[in-house]
């Protein structure tokens, strides 16, 4: 066991922290969302990384934020199919059930995904083979590289956007004009957030950005198509 994991004993003191340290502070708060339910206005598609941390960084608090989460903070096409995907599942619910006002789809840096979407898994890794084509068509047709990889997570990040935008509840509120996509990229190390810009066709540092991430929709397909358009000399 690494030393990052707690001890089965040290789990259960935090347990026993949050019950009575975090919980006695934030008593009503927790209870008024038992007795009113949830509202959350935010769907956050994340990926498992346990460096992204969605409520450090957004600063939410219980309620906020309804968070799926899985390996490349991927989005499986809509298939229209009875089959279990969980993901899918969290989509729609938080569109038809909560009414969610915006999506973020966040990937980050160093993101093992990405890297394995390039170098491979084990074979006895079917599922996980069978889940990083989701990131396929992101991938540059170079070797991996740091900056390549950087790259690749950001295009992953629109091709997740692009693919929300496949699924008719999803397509329908946001041409309604009642829900909003959000494309971030984490950079670990800096601490700070990329939004996309659906009309730069880039990614833009919160630190400078004028909104909070724009994602694709009708009119800026063009830009869309732009952003997936690598022109060679910038390939590294
Ligand atoms: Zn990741």
């Amino acid at each position: 066991m690494s030393e990052a994991t707690p001890a089965p004993a040290e789990l259960l003191l935090r347990l026993r922290r949050f019950h009575s340290n975090y919980f006695p502070l934030h008593q009503q708060r927790f209870q008024d969302l038992v007795a009113d339910g949830q509202h959350p206005k935010t769907l956050f598609i994340g990926c498992s990384d346990s460096r992204l941390v969605p409520y450090l960084l957004t600063g939410a608090g219980p309620g906020e934020l309804f968070i799926v989460r899985n390996v490349g903070a991927f989005v499986p096409p809509y298939d229209g199919s009875h089959g279990l995907h969980g993901t899918t599942a969290a989509i729609e619910y938080a569109v038809l059930n909560l009414h969610v006002e915006r999506i973020i789809v966040c990937g980050h840096s160093h993101c093992g995904a990405i890297r394995a979407a390039y170098d491979g898994v084990p074979d006895e890794a079917r599922a996980l083979q069978a889940w990083l084509k989701l990131a396929q068509e992101a991938l540059l047709p170079v070797q991996s590289s740091p900056e390549a990889l950087l790259r690749t997570e950001q295009r992953s990040v629109v091709l997740q956007l692009e693919r929300l935008m496949d699924y008719p509840m999803v397509r329908r509120e946001v041409e309604a004009g009642r829900l909003t996509l959000h494309g971030w990229h984490y950079v670990i190390e800096d601490g700070e957030i990329h939004v996309f810009d659906a009309q730069k066709a880039g990614f833009v540092p919160a630190s400078t950005a004028s909104n909070s991430g724009t994602g694709p929709y009708q009119p800026y397909v063009e830009y869309d198509g732009q952003a997936f358009t690598v022109p060679e000399e910038d390939l590294p």
